[in-house]
């Protein structure tokens, strides 16, 4: 079975509102071997699909759901964020929305930093969200658009969980990047992602995005590249596997 490095419950804000539950996962558990020992959530990096579909039910179970619940992303790096309603593989998107319940959002990374969001709508659903950020992404705002689509929507008092990531010494970077990171964020942003002199230290710069939204997010998991039995890391390994975060509202529960 996965094995989460944290779990826990959005709790409500509002009256009405349901709880939901997140778990932020690593290597730990799971049925994949090799360079994907143990707990791969990922179809397209190589890995046995028996062995990734068993580490998905595994997942989708940490929430208290199955493999069919799940909405699941193949990202791209950009800023497009998908609202859904159902379960599923969603192309080109790198974050997703939901108010239904009974669905696992999920964001995967293995370096890149994934995200989960809690919105409260006092008497409406309240809203959950799942995001992927790497580099390309804080350039690309997808963490303040995610969170702007969620206030868009009636969001209040939003929450956040943010996965593990890889850090700021250990993603050395080109300098065009590093300027592209400078040229693209706010100053607050900026200098949270490039306090490291050739580093861009991504989750820092999410942070201080959620920041400055005046979210203060609880963050799950050291450095990726530094926690080799723990966490998967895309630049020290190149061929490995993908942790994840995973975010579900409640199903209802009839009254008795
Ligand atoms: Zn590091």
């Amino acid at each position: 079975m996965v094995l989460p490095l944290a779990s826990g419950v959005f709790a409500p804000v509002a009256p009405g509102d349901r709880p939901a539950f997140w778990a932020v996962t690593g290597r730990l558990g799971g049925n994949s071997s090799g360079a994907f020992s143990s707990a791969n959530i990922a179809s397209h990096v190589g890995d046995d699909q028996g062995c990734v579909d068993q580490n998905l039910e595994g997942l989708a179970q940490l929430i208290g759901m199955n493999r069919s619940h799940l909405a699941l992303m193949e990202p791209v790096h950009g800023k497009s964020i998908g609202v859904v309603a159902q379960a599923g593989v969603f192309t080109r998107v790198d974050a997703l929305v939901s108010a239904s319940q009974g669905i696992g959002l999920v964001a995967m990374g293995a370096d890149c930093v994934p995200l989960v969001f809690y919105g409260s709508r006092g008497l409406s659903s309240p809203l959950v969200s799942a995001v992927h950020c790497g580099w390309k992404g804080l350039v690309a705002g997808i963490v303040t658009a995610t969170i702007l689509e969620l206030r868009g929507h009636g969001a209040s008092d939003i929450q956040a969980v943010v996965g593990p990531a890889i850090c700021g010494g250990c993603y050395s970077s080109h300098a065009q990047r590093r300027d592209l990171v400078r040229q693209s964020t706010v100053k607050e942003v900026s200098i949270a992602a490039l306090q490291t002199q050739h580093g861009i230290d991504v989750r820092a710069g999410v942070i201080a995005e959620l920041a400055l939204q005046g979210i203060a997010p609880l963050v799950v998991g050291g450095c990726t590249y530094e926690n080799p039995e723990e966490l998967f890391s895309y630049r020290r390994e190149r061929v490995t596997g993908r942790q994840g975060v995973i975010v579900a509202i409640t199903e209802h529960q009839e009254e008795s």
